[in-house]
C-alpha cells in the first residue's frame, strides 16, 4: 500500500527523521492558513506547494511550485487543487489532485551550497537482506543515473541478525562526500530512516531528494513510502492512511471480493487460480499473439459466485476481445468449476466476447463435456496448447 508524501513525512518524523516541514490543505484558504502557521513555526517566508498524488515526477508535471507570498500560495494552490496532474509516472489521463502539501521552502534563497542526494531502503530479494541504495545524483531521474552513470549509485546491505551498523552509516555519509556537521547529521538521518523502515514494516522507502542545506542540515524533501500489505494487520494506524481515491476502482472492487486483480493494457482477459498459473497464462496469451488485459487470481475456491464476479470485473475493461479461463482442478473439481462458468455466463446474460475455458486436473473430461454441451459461446480445451491455439483463432 502506498501513502501520500505528507503522511510519509509525518511517519518519518515520528521516528526522528528530519524532514521539510509542511501542512496538508484541501482548499486554497486552508493552504493560506497553513502557510501562515508554517511562518510562525519555522520563520519561512517562501513556501512550496506540492500536489499530493500517489505518483512521482510531480515537479516535471507542474505539481510542485514555489510561492513567494501568501497571494502566490492562494493562486498556486487553486491551480493545483482539482487539476489533472500528468507526470512521467501517471497514465496519459493523469491523476486528479485532491489536496496539496504546503511546505517550508528549504532551498535557501540566494545560496547555492545545497546538495541533493538520492536514498532508498528496500529488500534485496536476491539475498533476502534489506539494503540502502544511495547516490550523490539526487533530485532528478534516478533511472537515468542508473542507466548512464551506474557507478554513482551505491548500495549498503544490512545483515538482519545485527542490524544497521555505525560503520555502515558512516560509510554512506563518506561516500556522499560529507564532512563535519553534515557528516554527523547524515549518520543520524540514516539510522532514523532505517529504524522507521523496519518498525513500520515498509517494503520501500524512496527519499529523492535528501537535501543538505547550506547550514549543514540533512532533511527529507520528498518521501515515498510503500507499506507491506501482509503486515498491515499489525499497524492499524497506518492502514487507516489508505486513500482509495488513488487506486484503480476496479482493483479496489476486486480486492473487496477477495480476488487479486491487476489491470493491464492488453486485449485478452484472463481468469486463473493461483498466481504462478496466472503468470504462465499471461505468457501463453503473449505467445499466441494476444496481450493480457489483466492479471486475475481467483484463489483457491473457484465457485460459481467468484467466477461470476471475476467475469464481471474483466468485462468492465473495454479493451477485452476474448477471455481465457485457465483453472487447475486440484482440490476444486473441474466439473464444479465448469458448472460455475456456465451458471455465471447465464446469469450475466449475453457476454459479447468469446470465452476459452481450459480446465485441467480432477474430472477434466467431465468438465469439458459440461462446457461443450452448454450451448454457449464457450470454447473448451484441456491442454494449454489447445487453449493458446483457440485464443489465436478467435483474435484472428
Ligand atoms: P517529485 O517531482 O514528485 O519527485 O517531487 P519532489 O518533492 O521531489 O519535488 C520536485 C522538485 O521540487 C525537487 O527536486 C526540488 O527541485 C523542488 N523543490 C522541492 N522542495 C523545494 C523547496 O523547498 N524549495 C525549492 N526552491 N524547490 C523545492
Ligand atoms: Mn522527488
Amino acid at each position: 500500500m502506498n501513502i501520500h508524501e505528507y503522511q510519509a513525512k509525518n511517519t518519518l518524523k515520528s521516528f526522528g527523521v528530519s524532514i521539510q516541514e509542511g501542512i496538508v490543505a484541501q482548499t486554497p484558504e486552508e493552504a493560506v492558513n497553513a502557510a501562515k502557521k508554517l511562518n510562525e513555526q519555522t520563520g519561512t517566508e517562501w513556501w512550496v506547494i506540492k500536489a499530493q498524488i500517489h505518483a512521482g515526477g510531480r515537479g516535471k508535471g507542474g505539481g510542485v511550485k514555489l510561492a513567494k507570498s501568501l497571494e502566490d500560495v492562494k493562486e498556486i494552490s487553486s491551480e493545483i487543487i482539482g487539476m489533472n496532474l500528468v507526470t512521467p509516472q501517471t497514465s496519459a489521463e493523469g491523476k486528479k489532485v485532491h489536496q496539496v502539501l504546503v511546505a517550508q521552502d528549504v532551498y535557501y534563497p540566494g545560496e547555492f551550497d545545497t546538495e541533493e542526494y538520492y536514498m532508498s531502503v528496500l529488500l534485496n530479494r536476491a539475498n533476502g537482506r534489506n539494503m540502502i541504495m544511495y547516490s550523490t545524483e539526487g533530485g532528478m531521474d534516478i533511472e537515468s543515473v542508473a542507466e548512464n552513470t551506474p557507478h554513482l549509485i551505491f548500495h549498503e546491505e544490512i545483515d538482519p541478525s545485527v542490524g544497521l551498523q555505525a560503520f555502515q552509516a558512516r560509510k554512506i555519509a563518506f561516500n556522499l562526500g560529507l564532512s563535519g556537521q553534515a557528516f554527523k547529521e547524515m549518520v543520524k538521518f540514516v539510522f532514523a530512516l532505517y529504524k522507521a523502515y523496519e518498525q513500520i514494516d515498509a517494503s520501500l522507502f524512496e527519499i529523492n531528494p535528501v537535501l543538505k542545506t547550506s547550514d549543514e542540515k540533512v532533511i527529507a524533501v520528498d518521501s515515498k513510502v510503500t507499506l507491506d500489505n501482509n503486515a498491515l494487520y499489525r499497524h492499524k494506524d497506518l492502514a487507516e492512511l489508505r486513500d482509495v481515491r488513488e487506486e484503480d476502482p476496479t482493483e479496489v472492487e476486486a480486492g473487496e471480493a477477495g480476488l487479486s486483480y491487476v489491470n493491464l493494457d492488453g486485449n485478452v482477459g484472463c481468469m486463473v487460480n493461483g498466481a504462478g498459473l496466472a503468470m504462465a497464462t499471461m505468457d501463453i496469451i503473449k505467445l499466441s499473439g494476444g496481450n493480457p488485459a489483466n492479471f486475475l487470481d481467483v484463489g483457491g475456491t473457484a465457485d460459481a459466485e467468484r467466477v461470476e464476479k471475476a467475469f464481471r470485473i474483466i468485462l468492465k475493461d473495454p479493451n477485452v476481445e476474448a477471455i481465457l479461463v485457465n483453472i487447475f482442478g486440484g482440490i476444486v473439481r473441474c466439473d464444479r468449476v465448469a458448472q460455475g462458468v456456465v451458471d455465471a455466463y447465464r446469469n450475466i446474460g449475453d457476454i459479447p466476447v468469446p470465452i476459452i475455458v481450459r480446465l485441467q486436473g480432477t474430472n477434466a473430461e467431465e468438465a469439458k463435456k459440461i462446457v461443450d454441451e452448454s450451448g454457449l459461446k464457450v470454447h473448451s480445451a484441456i491442454l494449454l496448447q489447445e487453449a493458446a491455439d483457440k485464443v489465436s483463432e478467435v483474435l484472428a
